[in-house]
């Protein structure tokens, strides 16, 4: 079935429409009560978080619009120690989407948000003219601890970087469907939730962490420079990333440190508990190429040490990145 514009009534059409897609694909006792707002129990200190999703196209190797959405607000969370346990649902969807690809993204966010531990509590939908689009926002709420601190102004000179997998391979996933490239490149959609639990549960020495996404990791870093003052040091041999990933990116002329994953995060730890962090992360769910990338120096730049003997400066992403990769 077609999407038209009454299924944006707000009648009879809209509440189908809610009621056999998006409610039938995310039950639960809070959402299916269908009041104006849920209620739910929460903790002395929360994390709150809110993305909007418009990739193109919806499905891609790895993944799909509606998984997207959840890990990208689950790992926001996440990426400050919280542990995420709601998550909010809006859709905007043009006349002319089909219900049959409306039900795949629902059930796809809704298995997603099972692995990731949080229930979808709230949610809407709206229908606009248009071509068949479907733009989804999600809003995060996470528990954070009341010992919990992580965040990028406490990064320390000394530190270790840890990358938690391979980098570039959303970005290149998402590129190569656009220009219609076969290969075998699969987006790294992930929820991390398994490999910060393990770590905070551990107690591992975290000072800040960052999913590495739109503006690659050199963005990330270089907003790190900012925020504490700090510098970063790293080593390109030790940068993990897939063969086929490398060329992609050598063939296009793209730089690896400003293309975005959906499923990879940064961690700054205590040199101490590098080794120690590096072994959890690699026995968690979606880590298990994570390795010490470099440290945490106290020149204000990021520098890369390659691999003939240079330094090169790296940069924020500037001027234009790949539009609507998340
Ligand atoms: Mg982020």
């Amino acid at each position: 079935m077609k999407i038209t514009m009454a299924h944006g009534s707000g009648g009879r059409s809209t509440s189908q429409l809610i009621d056999e897609i998006f409610v039938r694909a995310n039950s639960n006792p809070t959402l299916d009560m269908m009041e104006d707002s849920a209620v739910v129990s929460g903790g002395k200190r929360i994390a709150v978080t809110t993305d909007s999703f418009v990739v193109a196209p919806l499905f891609f190797k790895g993944g799909d619009i509606g998984r997207l959405s959840v890990c990208g607000t689950v790992n926001d969370l996440l990426m400050r120690g919280a542990i995420p346990k709601y998550i909010t649902s809006a859709y905007i969807i043009e006349e002319g989407a089909d219900t049959e690809i409306l039900e795949r993204i629902a059930t796809s966010m809704a298995e997603t948000a099972k692995e990731a531990g949080v229930n979808v509590i709230a949610g809407d939908t709206k229908v606009i003219e248009g071509n068949g689009g479907v733009y989804i926002n999600t809003t995060g709420v996470g528990i954070v601890r009341d010992s919990v601190d992580i965040k990028s102004a406490n990064c320390r000179v000394g530190d270790a970087l840890i990358l938690s997998g391979t980098l570039g391979d959303h970005h290149a996933s998402i590129l190569s469907e656009r220009m219609d490239i076969k290969n075998n490149i699969k987006s790294d959609c992930a929820p991390l939730v398994d490999m910060v639990r393990n770590m905070m549960e551990a107690g591992v020495d975290i000072r800040a962490m960052r999913d590495v996404t739109r503006g690659g990791l050199g963005t990330v870093l270089n907003e790190f420079t900012k925020s504490s003052g700090c510098g970063f040091e790293l080593y390109e041999d030790k940068i993990p990333m897939t063969a086929e990933v490398a060329a992609f990116a050598k063939i296009l002329g793209l730089n690896i440190m400003h293309m975005g994953n959906e499923g990879k995060m940064i961690a700054v730890v205590a040199a101490d508990d590098a080794e120690k962090a590096v072994d959890i992360i690699r026995s968690s769910r979606y880590g298990e190429n994570a390795a010490v990338i470099g440290y945490v120096s106290d020149d204000k730049k990021v520098v890369m040490n390659t691999n003939l003997g240079g330094r090169r400066i790296i940069t924020e992403l500037y001027g234009e990145g790949l539009p609507r990769i998340c």
